[in-house]
């Protein structure tokens, strides 16, 4: 399982937006479908993003290829996706997060809570 200590601060900082953007996307536009809480074996999501959250099964799917992604980048440092010579992300997952960091990012710079260069991570 990776937690906070174990990765770098980079890298867990870019896991956090990606839980945030997905979590932003989902809590707005998906509110009709069933939501349930977001389990990954391989991270503890509490630990990185503070507390648990609630997401339909495609943004789970989504997420947890983001996340696992991001995880294993073997960039360093890590340039913006759109500009890394490898495109790890297939390409069904690559058109779900971009809408999502469109969607989302816009959200958060309007409502003042991003801080981060956010299109850097992708
Ligand atoms: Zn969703």
């Amino acid at each position: 399982m990776l937690t906070l200590p174990t990765i770098n601060k980079h890298t867990s900082r870019d896991l956090k937006t990606l839980v945030e953007f997905v979590n932003v996307f989902c809590s707005n536009r998906h509110t009709g479908n069933d939501r349930s809480r977001f389990d990954l074996k391989t991270h503890d999501i509490p630990a990185i993003f503070g507390k648990d959250i609630r997401l339909c099964p495609s943004c789970s799917r989504l997420l947890a290829h983001a996340l696992t992604k991001r995880s294993h980048c073997p960039m360093h440092p890590k340039p913006a996706c759109k500009h890394c010579p490898s495109h790890c992300y297939s390409p069904a997952y690559r058109e779900g997060i971009r809408k999502v960091m469109q969607y989302s990012g816009k959200k958060l710079v309007l409502s003042g809570r991003l801080d981060y260069l956010y299109h850097l991570l992708f």
